[in-house]
């Protein structure tokens, strides 16, 4: 996605700080930089048009992108996320949220600077195998999931990632994407039932047409 927004530029872009950080990136950071698909991009090394035109290439080829400045606390540089990384730590997860509903994704919850662009997926090649389709969302297959919440998680599938990044990003869980729908998973699950005001009998962490459906608004599609 860098190199794509780099052809676009005609320029190199700098990364001052990257992924799977684990607790070493920077305090400001939090834990957003703790998983796949989160970028920092230096900023002094341009000026404010070439700054402006970073953030819409970044966005453009679907980046949540954002610029952070010393106004708000940071040392100024753009701070991205790929959206529709499939291993994105949950802070991350719901920056994309936050980009995707005109937020900035700090905790002030202010309005998102520049300009806005058509939100899409990158064509990312996941770890599973499986691919997010260009522009589109990912889909959700009903009844394998059913299945396999049922079954309690014997499998690893990448619906099951999907339903987890959303569940977290929805209700604010922490839930390991594995893609298993193991204990964790069906809790989280029966939470978001409840949290959406389905009826008793349907709070039973399975998912169903209408929460699955309900879960996967602006996030994948269920077939
Ligand atoms: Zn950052």
């Amino acid at each position: 996605m860098l190199e794509a927004v780099e052809r676009k530029l005609g320029r190199k872009l700098v990364i001052v700080q990257g992924s799977f950080l684990a607790g070493k990136a920077a305090k400001r950071s939090g834990p957003t930089h703790n998983r796949a698909g989160v970028v920092d991009i230096r900023t002094k090394d341009q000026n404010a048009a070439q700054q402006a035109q970073t953030l819409v290439e970044l966005r453009k080829v679907s980046f949540a992108a954002f610029h952070r400045t010393t106004k708000q606390g940071f040392a100024d540089h753009i701070h991205a996320v790929a959206i529709g990384d499939p291993g994105l730590d949950p802070s991350a997860a719901r920056q994309v949220e936050a980009y995707r509903n005109g937020k900035n994704g700090l905790k002030d919850g202010g309005p998102l600077d520049g300009p806005r662009v058509k939100i899409t997926v990158f064509p990312l090649t996941m770890p599973t195998g499986g691919v997010v389709p260009v522009g589109g969302r990912p889909v959700v297959h009903l009844v394998t999931v059913q299945l396999q919440f049922r079954a309690g998680g014997t499998k690893v599938l990448p619906d099951v990632k999907t339903i987890q990044l959303a569940l977290n990003a929805r209700i604010k869980t922490s839930l390991a994407v594995d893609g298993r729908a193991g204990k964790f998973t069906r809790e989280a699950y029966k939470k978001h039932q409840k949290a959406i005001g389905s009826a008793p009998k349907f709070i039973d962490g399975i998912p169903g047409p209408k929460d699955l459906a309900n879960l996967g608004r602006g996030r994948f599609r269920v077939i």
